[in-house]
């Protein structure tokens, strides 16, 4: 016999797909749904389903939007082109309010043990945005680790005999972390001081 009555037992399996969430969180998670007033309870599966309806991928650099393009494609400098490997990524740079150019999420990055080669993430999309002319810098903020720096040497590659420069967020932020959990002094430093490669 299940120690949950069905209906619970079917919203902690829910709750325990979401990463982090292990089955005692996602008890507790459940618990909480319970005691809430139905309106509560309404607006939390509204907040689901709507960002499931609405969020998007911005058409040209493949960022989070409700619209085709994006915000910041629409209004910012798109002669700096900012290389990240997720939109959490974005969401990080975006903090600290310095960077004044438009982003390219990847979706990805190059790992040949997980099977993920160049096709499989926004590379091609990348080099189309920069045939386009206009673009005079490619900064790429892919994770200092070995997928992350694959990534950066493959796109350096690539893009250098286009006649673009190429720079490397890298200095500062400890090999292994990531972008996302770096901390705004030194995420910040990396940006201004960005190697070429
Ligand atoms: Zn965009």
């Amino acid at each position: 016999m299940d120690i949950f009555i069905e209906p619970i037992g079917r919203l902690i399996n829910e709750f325990s797909k979401l990463p982090g969430v292990g089955k005692k969180t996602a008890q507790r998670y459940a618990y909480r749904i319970i005691n809430m007033s139905d309106s509560d309870a309404r607006a939390f599966s509204d907040a689901i389903l709507n960002v499931k309806r609405k969020v998007k991928y911005c058409k040209v650099c493949g960022n989070f939007t409700e619209n085709d393009v994006c915000e910041i494609c629409r209004v910012r400098d798109s002669g700096t082109i900012c290389v990240v490997k997720e939109p959490k990524d974005v969401a990080a740079i975006e903090k600290l309010h310095e960077f004044k150019g438009v982003y390219h999420v990847l979706h990805g990055v190059i790992d040949p043990m997980e099977g993920v080669g160049p096709n499989d993430i926004r590379i091609r999309e990348l080099l189309a945005r920069i045939q386009e002319g206009n673009v005079k810098e490619v900064i790429i903020a892919t994770n200092p680790d070995v997928s992350g720096d694959a990534t950066a040497m493959y796109i350096a590659r690539l893009v250098n005999p286009l006649g673009v420069k190429v720079t490397r967020l890298a200095h500062g932020i400890p090999v292994g972390s990531e972008i996302e959990f770096t901390d705004d002094v030194t995420l910040s430093r990396a940006f201004a001081e960005r190697n070429a490669i």
